[in-house]
């Protein structure tokens, strides 16, 4: 079976494209020779843009048609070279009068199928090329040169830009072959790439390898290593480009961190750091960030590095604007600086006075039971209670120390700030109310049904959990009514308990637990436990508590 969403390998890219021409109204499909365009050609007679090549590196080309871009892009099979007559239909289309300017990655099919598309309208047709050769895992005294990746799209937007401010072709290609002088790029992969037609990636890793400067077209790279950490990687990878720029001191770059197709976001912007903190020691400044989605190798999780030198010229030819969907949807004008992203620390520690025996005690249970309620959770619900009670306790040194209301207090602030999920704001709010009502009376028994009330009333219209629920309000609210019955506290607790066992036999029907149905019968509810242990906590002699 295919490891993609698709009707058959066969269909996979025109079943594609149709979406894509779908989804973007300004851009048109020719299918003969079988090349995309702007649907609207530009009025004026200024130079067009043509590039392409093999399917599989999207948004890369196709997204990149737009005003200030692409005029046309001929799509090839996957991996594959488009064919001479796609580029001659494209390169006819777009001709404007002013010439059409050739953007080609450098791959011998590339660029033999390009050139014989020039060859054949040479007397029609003014054109140029630009060949993309940025990749220095390819770099070698013999064969083809290197391949032509990330630092295509860069391309691209600056010659779109050059062109649509009126230059001529020769100018035009002239600053594209500066961009791809001072153009470097690298890529890694931790997963290789899998063909729309195979089950089997192109090649196999072990979880703990990766393929250093791999290719864009499943090709291995030049090293396969052991997996290093993000700022170790980046250094290996910004190295050589730094390297083969001889970039220096004082210099500026366009940084492109760039998905090959199945990295995450989130790696994304870490490697992005990484790179900024790698240039900043070598006294490099990154003036335009380009973080996201470019120029894929199907579904290889991986990333690619690009670093094109930038002066002001290049740079407001980056800055100019553009139509084409695939390019950064609002791109920065400047790098900000790196700053620390960390959670400030919440001041919810209440570590002066006497030790607090009766929350000692309820902080101790919770911590020595993280597992058996991350279990429960993970039985009943999606896991996560354990972390969550964790996240709010375990930071608190035994024995806890201060008033009740103080302690109370900063265990609600803990909660709310340290704390996700449900559990977090719910268990937020019962130890507010009670740290209220323990800082407003002194007689531990009234506090104590105050503050139970008033949560449960709170947490009720919060999350809207009746009795029955299987929430924590199973053990509160019996908890509640014994209070109000003037029952003893003893007493209260095994209400709660009570409560909380009742959950055994009910399945969720509100929070998380809720999705997993039938199978949380049997299984008590871990905020219904949790709260009960609060009240067994709490002293049975409360003359001095
Ligand atoms: P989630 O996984 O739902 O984000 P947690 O795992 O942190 O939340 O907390 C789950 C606990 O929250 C449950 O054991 C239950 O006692 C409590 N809970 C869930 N929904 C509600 C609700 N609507 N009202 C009161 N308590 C709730
Ligand atoms: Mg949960």
């Amino acid at each position: 079976m295919s490891d993609y969403i698709l009707n058959s390998p066969g269909t996979f890219i025109t079943d594609s494209l149709r979406g894509f021409v779908a989804a973007h109204p300004d851009i048109a499909w020719q299918p003969d020779p079988g090349f995309l365009h702007q649907r609207e050609r530009t009025g004026d007679a200024t130079v067009a843009l043509v590039s392409g090549g093999g399917s599989g590196h999207e948004p890369m080309h196709s997204g990149m048609i737009g005003v200030g871009m692409l005029d046309a892009a001929c799509p090839g099979l996957v991996f594959t070279s488009p064919n001479a007559l796609q580029i001659v239909g494209a390169t006819r289309w777009a001709d404007r009068g002013a010439g059409v300017l050739h953007i080609v990655k450098n791959y011998t099919g590339d660029v033999m199928n390009f050139r014989i598309a020039r060859h054949l309208v040479r007397d029609e047709i003014a054109t140029d090329h630009v060949i993309v050769d940025d990749d220095v895992a390819s770099d070698s005294a013999t064969g083809p040169g290197r391949r032509g990746t990330g630092a295509t799209i860069v391309v691209e937007k600056i010659c779109g830009a050059a062109a649509a401010r009126g230059d001529e072709l020769g100018a035009v290609a002239e600053i594209g072959r500066h961009v791809v002088a001072n153009a470097r790029s690298i890529s890694v992969a931790y997963h290789a790439c899998t063909m729309p037609s195979k089950s089997e990636p192109t090649f196999e890793l072990d979880a703990d390898e990766m393929e250093f400067g791999v290719g864009i077209h499943g090709e291995a790279g030049r090293e396969r290593t052991a997996r290093v950490g993000a700022r170790e990687l980046v250094n290996r990878m910004v190295d050589p480009l730094v390297d083969a720029l001889s970039l220096v001191h004082d210099e500026q770059v366009i940084a492109l961190v760039n998905n090959l197709g199945s990295a995450h976001p989130l790696e994304l912007d870490l490697v992005f750091g990484e790179v900024v903190a790698d240039l900043d020691r070598r006294g490099i400044t990154v003036a335009r960030p380009m973080v996201g989605t470019f120029v894929t190798a199907l579904d290889m999780r991986g990333v690619s590095i690009t670093l094109v030198r930038a002066d002001d010229e290049i740079l407001s030819l980056f800055d100019a604007p553009t139509t084409a969907p695939g390019w950064a949807a609002s791109p920065s004008r400047s790098t900000a600086p790196l700053t620390d992203t960390t959670f400030a620390e919440p001041s919810d520690s209440a570590d002066d006075g006497e030790e607090n025996q009766w929350l000692t005690r309820f902080v101790r249970h919770v911590q020595e039971s993280i597992d058996d309620l991350t279990e429960l959770d993970q039985r009943a619900g999606d896991g996560d209670f354990g972390t969550n009670m964790e996240a709010a306790l375990a930071h608190f040194d035994l024995p806890v120390r201060g008033t009740d209301s103080q302690v109370l207090s900063a265990i609600s602030t803990s909660y709310l700030v340290r704390s996700g999920g449900t559990s977090g704001v719910i268990f937020g709010v019962l130890f507010r109310e009670l740290a209220h009502a323990f800082s407003d009376g002194d007689d531990f028994e009234a506090s104590v049904r105050d503050g139970s009330s008033r949560a449960l009333a709170e947490i009720q219209d919060l999350g809207g959990a009746q009795v029955g629920d299987n929430t924590m309000v199973d053990a509160l609210s019996p908890a509640v009514d014994a209070l109000d019955n003037g029952a003893s506290l003893a007493d209260v607790a095994r209400a709660a308990a009570d409560g909380a066992e009742s959950t055994r036999d009910t399945t969720a029907t509100k929070g998380r637990a809720s999705y997993v149905g039938e199978n949380a019968r049997g299984v008590v509810d871990p905020g219904a436990v949790v709260v009960s242990w609060l009240y067994e906590a709490m002293p049975s002699d409360t003359s001095g508590s």
